[in-house]
């Protein structure tokens, strides 16, 4: 090849090595498994770390203050890592990146090149140069990204990317972290209008994808042999209803209540999408997808209709993850969650009746404003009255742009930690309890781990034996479980009995064979 032409040979010396730092929700790693897919067909390698990285891509949250600060607080060695080696780039992307904030970010954010909504995010290869006939990212040819009015601010909407995920899940470009797990988005953005939350300014108003794009996609998992596959959305209970009508769904009813009235007549809905997935079968007639889950779900959805598809689909797991917040009406009101304390436990007492054993998990936020001594203890009576099997727990923090932050920040930061500890030391006895009734019972656990367990993951004072290895693994509870074995159980079922339990996790020993053998 003649040297004139070397300059406009890429070739994969003169690549990035990237790095991905993800941080937060389940939508967020799945986004990036698509960017680091569209890297990885440009050409580009993953670098270890983000110390060696030429491309660092930060897929951020700004769900809470201390996860921006996070970000906030690595600019410094970041601007070092460009001074040492100038050609690096810093991408910001994910709920940090709003359209109304973008004046404000370079400010914040110094040490990045790079600014992508999560809207955005499939343009990435084409921003950074590193576009190819392969790899030829979103630009030409694509519609322009589209803006919608939210409250008093105006956000990005997310109407490309039921259509860039179809082409990435056609090319098969999504770089999966797991062999046996996958995460599959069904809806984009969030309708509702909880004050306190970023998510409806930062992904926009919800996007539904094509019901047959999202089974295609899940039929490929279980062709390839994952076991779990996760279906992830801001509320994915809300699936559907800004689809077409379709004659196959003319026999759902109209009308549903998703948050506010509307005619939802002849389009599909969560249940008939649990119901589909779970038709996938073997030719022994077992679900093609052992185990499905989804997160995360707003009470407010969750109707009678999807309460029998997950009791009455056997590929859908005996767990479910449903935020509740707060334990008092006021502050519920003001949260904007659009149900009361009593209509949450009636919501508890129809899952409990419908699906025996289900093991719950919640989300409660502590010191939102306004939040007075009694109306915390109703947060710690309904976690009695509850009893998760796991919570997680947050102080409140002011997120600027959503409607909460024009209310006072009033319950001073000690004693939001206060609340904070106590409603924690609660649920710590309270999950304890749980899992000890876990020790003699046989489960099936999936085992997706295998390294040298903590002192902590042990339940012991002392750190274990050098070399030690062990797996763990969830069943379909999603109850954390530590066993003996090496890395030869990965992707397998394996049939545990409980020996041991402590909060978080439980501790058994192999019985039985593993599947697949
Ligand atoms: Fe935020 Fe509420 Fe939507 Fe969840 S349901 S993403 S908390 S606005």
């Amino acid at each position: 090849m003649g040297a004139e032409l070397a300059e406009y040979v890429i070739g994969p010396e003169s690549l990035p090595r990237f790095f991905i730092w993800t941080l937060g929700c389940q939508m967020n790693h799945s986004d990036s498994e698509e960017m680091a897919g569209a890297l990885l067909a440009a050409g580009c390698a993953e670098s270890g770390s983000l110390e060696d990285a030429d491309l660092v891509v930060i897929n951020s949250c700004a769900i809470r203050e201390a996860a921006e600060q996070k970000v906030i607080g690595r600019m410094g060695q970041l601007a070092s890592l460009k001074r040492a080696r100038p050609g690096t780039r810093v991408v910001l992307t994910g709920c940090a990146v709003r359209e109304d904030n973008r004046p404000a970010l370079a400010k914040r954010y110094p040490a990045v090149d790079l600014f992508l909504r999560p809207d955005e995010e499939p343009e990435l290869v084409a921003r950074l140069g590193l576009a190819t006939p392969t790899a030829p990212g979103l630009m030409a040819g694509h519609a322009p990204p589209t803006l919608a009015r939210v409250g008093r601010s105006v956000a990005a909407t997310a109407d490309r990317l039921p259509g860039t995920r179809a082409s990435a899940v056609a090319g098969g470009t999504i770089r999966r972290e797991s062999q046996w797990e996958a995460w599959v988005p069904v809806i984009y953005g969030c309708d509702k209008t909880c004050t306190y939350c970023i998510v409806p300014f930062s992904r926009g108003p919800e996007r539904s994808r094509p019901f047959d794009d999202i089974l295609a996609e899940c039929r490929a998992l279980a062709w390839a042999g994952v076991h779990n596959v996760t279906l992830i959305g801001q509320n994915v209970n809300s699936y559907g209803h800004d689809r077409p009508p379709e004659e196959r769904f003319a026999d759902l009813a109209g009308g549903r209540t998703l948050g506010r009235r509307i005619d939802t007549t002849g389009r599909p809905d969560f249940a008939a999408l649990l119901r589909a997935i779970d038709a996938l079968r073997l030719e022994g007639g077992e679900p093609a997808i052992p185990r499905l889950r989804f997160v995360t779900s707003h009470p407010w959805d969750l109707t009678d209709r999807l309460i029998d598809a997950i009791a009455e689909c056997p590929s859908v797991c005996e767990h479910l993850h449903l935020p509740v917040q707060s334990g008092d009406d006021a502050v519920l009101h003001r949260m904007g969650r659009q149900y009361s304390a009593e209509a949450y436990l009636h919501l508890v007492e129809r899952l409990r009746a419908a699906v025996p054993g289900i093991a719950l998990s919640t989300d409660v936020i502590v010191g939102f404003s306004g939040e007075s001594e009694r109306q915390f203890e109703a947060s710690l009576k309904l976690l009695r009255a509850v009893r998760y099997d796991q919570v997680f727990a947050a102080a409140y923090s002011v997120r600027p742009g959503t409607p909460a932050a024009r209310l006072p920040d009033d319950v001073p930061p000690g004693e939001k930690r206060r609340r904070l500890n106590a409603l924690l030391e609660l649920q710590e006895g309270i999950g304890w309890e749980l899992n000890r009734a876990w020790v003699g019972r046989r489960t099936e656990v999936l085992v997706d781990r295998a390294d040298q367990p903590s002192a902590h993951d042990l339940g012991e004072t002392r750190p274990p034996a050098r070399g030690v290895v062990r797996v763990s693994g969830r069943n379909r509870e999603n109850k954390l479980v530590h066993l003996d074995g090496g890395p030869e159980l990965l992707g397998r079922f394996v049939d545990v009995r409980i020996e041991r339990a402590g909060p978080y996790s439980l501790q058994g020993s192999q019985v039985g064979s593993t599947i697949p053998e």
